[in-house]
């Protein structure tokens, strides 16, 4: 069936490419049932669930290739997860293909066996799902479930005047990454595409910041609109101290190039970095969880009483016309 131009059949399509994917969880039953069994939450654990949809064209490249497709389409629910403190479970996925779409038991073929890799990786397996046909673009959906210690749970509004404000692992990559990956940037960079393309949810950092951090979201949307995020749910005021925003090598080097590329590191989207609040006497703590599980954390800032968010330089100075609502419209 190898380059396969033609229809396979939905009975085919799941026995084929998604039910080796639900084995080792029993209350998926193989994908044979109507629908699936999560099993009770233990005591003191709560189920934490989000989505997230995906369209070609709009949050992937449609020559992306489709391991990294369902890659990317996992991973995103996982920052969810881990952005509450939860430790993935498993996940539901809905898939709509074009008739069109050539060679479609390859694309199938690559597309399962992402998610096949990215299963082994973090410990989750595909509990159920649907597939079907699209006159549109290549589009899918992904729902997870994870389980987080009740009472830990991490919101956006729990940030209070005072606390740090965090982030993990490095900011622009997946903006500049998406520069890269469009040819609309050049040079030493390209590892900053595979990070476009395949970020890193933070899966294990998450948790272990339930019961420690006091606000927290994954930036997707980009580091000063998400921080605004925070700050609206809060009903506090964020700081960020511009030079301590973590860049990578090779983010840092693309700015130092081209200074104009940091308000889009910090506008950009597509981190999956987690930023968090949490008070001063967690600072150890904070840093201790980073170590164990292999992830930097960086303080940034501070959570002052207002509204909004501030952007100092390097001499504490806020940066003209760089608010919140200026950088949206840049
Ligand atoms: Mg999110």
């Amino acid at each position: 069936m190898t380059g396969d131009q033609g229809h396979i059949g939905e009975f085919d399509r799941i026995a084929r490419f998604f039910a080796p994917l639900a084995e080792g969880a029993p209350g998926a039953f193989g994908l044979t049932d109507d629908a699936a069994v999560l099993p009770p939450a233990s005591d003191g654990l709560e189920w934490v669930v989000t989505v997230d949809a995906l369209v070609a064209g709009v949050h992937f490249l449609p020559d992306d290739p489709a391991d990294l497709v369902a890659r990317k389409a996992l991973r995103v629910n996982l920052s969810d997860l881990a952005a509450m403190g939860a430790s993935p479970r498993g996940y539901t996925l809905a898939l709509a293909l074009p008739k069109t779409l050539p060679a479609t038991a390859d694309w199938l073929e690559a597309f399962s066996r992402g998610l096949g890799e990215d299963q082994a990786e973090f410990g989750v397996h595909l509990l159920g799902g649907d597939s079907v046909s699209t006159p549109g673009p290549v589009t899918l959906s992904i729902t997870a479930f994870g389980l987080v210690e009740r009472e830990k749970l991490l919101r956006r509004s729990g940030a209070s005047v005072g606390d740090d404000l965090w982030v993990s692992g490095t900011i622009g990559d997946g903006a500049l990454g998406l520069e890269v990956a469009r040819g609309r940037l050049f040079g030493a960079y390209s590892d900053l595409a595979d990070r476009y393309r395949l970020p890193r949810p933070r899966t294990t950092l998450g948790p272990r910041l339930a019961g420690l951090a006091s606000a927290a979201l994954d930036v997707s949307d980009g580091l000063l609109q998400d921080a605004g995020h925070i700050a609206a749910r809060s009903g506090c005021r964020l700081v960020i101290e511009a030079p301590a925003v973590p860049l990578s090598e090779s983010a840092a080097a693309a700015i130092s190039d081209d200074p104009d590329l940091f308000a889009r590191a910090l506008q950009g989207g597509d981190d999956y970095e987690l930023l968090f609040t949490a008070p001063v006497e967690c600072r150890s703590a904070i840093d201790a969880s980073g170590r164990d599980v292999g992830v930097s954390v960086t303080r940034i800032g501070r959570v002052e009483s207002g509204t909004g968010i501030e952007l100092l330089d390097r001499n504490g100075v806020p940066l003209e016309g760089l608010s919140e609502q200026g950088w949206r419209h840049f």
